[in-house]
């Protein structure tokens, strides 16, 4: 399979939102990134299963992290997967708020600054235009 089939296999999987805090690219200036869940400094692979669809902000602040530490345990905690996790799982929505429902949903939302108050306003702006809450 050739990269750029890769790339939209990944887009289409996604339904065009960050897999990660689920915004729409459809408002977004920038297109969003084929992300690798597990870095290929790590050994992840390229292929579907160790993919994601993620928005600028989410794929800078992940990096190549697959975990972080915990602020108020100090323990390490995995980032949330989206092949190997279920988001809602792990979060649910608060008005424009994510919670983290799990120790992975708490620390996902810390290290990628989920509820940072640009994110925020670009949920309230989604709203708008009736792509937020997402459907699913
Ligand atoms: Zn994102």
């Amino acid at each position: 399979m050739s990269w750029s089939l890769i790339v939209a296999e990944v887009e289409q999987r996604a339904a065009g939102r960050c897999e990660y805090c689920r915004m729409h690219q459809s408002l977004q200036g920038a297109t969003f990134h084929v992300e690798h869940i597990v870095p290929t400094v790590q050994g992840g692979s390229s292929t579907l299963s160790n993919l994601a669809w993620a928005c600028p902000g989410c794929n800078l602040h992940k990096s190549d992290r697959t975990e972080v530490t915990a602020a108020d345990t100090g323990e390490s905690v995995p980032l949330f997967h989206p092949r190997a996790h279920a988001w809602s799982d792990h979060f649910a929505w608060d008005g424009f708020r994510l919670l983290g429902l799990t120790p992975i949903g708490r620390a996902t939302i810390l290290a990628l600054h989920l509820n940072h108050e640009r994110r925020l306003r670009i949920r309230q702006a989604e709203q708008l235009f009736g792509l937020f809450p997402p459907a699913d």
